[in-house]
């Protein structure tokens, strides 16, 4: 099997409601800009894949950064058996160094032939189906301590329990009074995540997370660095969980050496795609460091792929699940895919990753390779 075609396209996801902040009103987001593509056989088995940065200022990342490294790596691939991921990543390492999460659309459109050529589901195919369901979490965007009860109740409405805040900024009285106003709110055990994109100084960091009760409540990325980090780690005790720092499994192993964090964010195209993912969560695995297994963002499609390597990872490893889809007003495939029932998913029982866009125009055409 060879691949023969590789297809691009663009398509905007905007996020209902008008938008939503990150870390303290930093980080301000109304759309999502996504690349999707189409790997085509020479023997008729084709599949689907998604690359969508956060927005532009969330990671080194960027929508129209996705397809201009693939106009790097994606002609070298014509010709490649899509079967053998991990030759398929060593090719786009090669022929373009870094730009991982570019490449995490190709490695899942490869992911997908292989499911539909084998006959397995995505998640049978990364180490098999764990039966029950995916537990997901909101994301709840920055703002007053009163907006915030009123966003995390919406949540609350619609089935979730697990809800992953944003918080952090200048103003340390503003995120203590968040961190308390949501304590009070979320007493349930593990319900909490305080999310603060990297926005405080030690120091600060220190300060909030001493001054909230409570020891089930996750703080994530409390600072920009690792080293930063582990200062916090040594002077707190709730549980830390990494998330912008984590892009590579060397990453992962120097968090862990380290004692840096409890729990991880692993987002699929943040780490370079599902080979790359895969092979952190079978680490977090063996060490016993729990996961949110979710991606950077996008439609149904790249949600849907990162729940099948959830629905593979045994239930006392994961964390929650987040599906970015939820939040868009733009849905490319109606009906299809890992969706969310009560705060519960599962990953569809379909070849593959279960999401087909075949008849649907999924956004703007934008480039062919073949
Ligand atoms: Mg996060």
């Amino acid at each position: 099997m060879k691949i023969r075609q590789i297809s691009v396209y663009q398509v905007d996801l905007t996020l209902a409601g008008g938008g939503y902040y990150l870390s303290g009103g930093r980080l301000f987001f109304d759309r999502l800009d996504s690349t999707i593509v189409r790997v085509e056989t020479d023997d008729g088995v084709h599949g689907w894949g998604e690359s969508c940065p956060w927005g532009a200022t969330y990671l080194p990342a960027h929508g129209k950064g996705v397809r201009a490294a693939m106009d790097e790596f994606a002609p070298n691939l014509l010709g490649m058996d899509p079967r053998r991921t991990d030759r398929i990543n060593e090719a786009m390492d090669l022929a373009l160094p870094g730009h991982i999460y570019a490449k995490s659309a190709i490695d899942m459109a490869c992911w997908d032939i292989l499911g539909k050529y084998s006959d397995l589901t995505l998640c049978d195919l990364l180490g098999g189906r764990v039966e029950g369901p995916v537990i997901l979490h909101s994301s709840i965007s920055t703002g007053t301590p009163e907006q915030m009860l009123t966003y995390v109740d919406n949540a609350v409405s619609r089935g979730y329990r697990i809800h992953s805040c944003k918080i952090g900024g200048e103003d340390i009285a503003l995120d203590r009074a968040r961190a308390q106003a949501l304590a009070a709110h979320l007493p349930d055990a593990g319900a909490l995540t305080l999310d603060v994109n990297r926005a405080w100084l030690p120091d600060q960091a220190i300060q909030v997370m001493n001054a909230v009760e409570g020891r089930s409540i996750y703080f994530e990325q409390p600072c920009e660095t690792l080293d930063e980090c582990l200062q916090v780690r040594r002077l707190t005790s709730n549980p830390i969980i990494l998330d912008e720092n984590i892009h590579t499994i060397h990453d992962i192993a120097h968090a862990w050496r380290c004692r840096i964090c409890e729990a991880i964010g692993l987002k699929v195209g943040r780490v370079g795609g599902l080979t790359k993912a895969r092979k952190i969560r079978d680490f977090c695995v063996a060490m016993g460091i729990r996961m949110n297994i979710e991606d950077t963002g996008g439609s149904v499609l790249a949600d849907t792929a990162a729940v099948h390597l959830a629905q593979s990872t045994s239930t006392i490893h994961r964390r929650a699940t987040w599906l970015c889809h939820d939040m868009c007003d733009v849905d490319i495939a109606p009906g299809q895919g890992a969706r969310n029932a009560s705060g519960e998913t599962d990953a569809p029982d379909l070849p593959g990753i279960g999401v087909d866009l075949d008849g649907i125009e999924p956004g703007q055409w934008v480039a062919e390779y073949k």
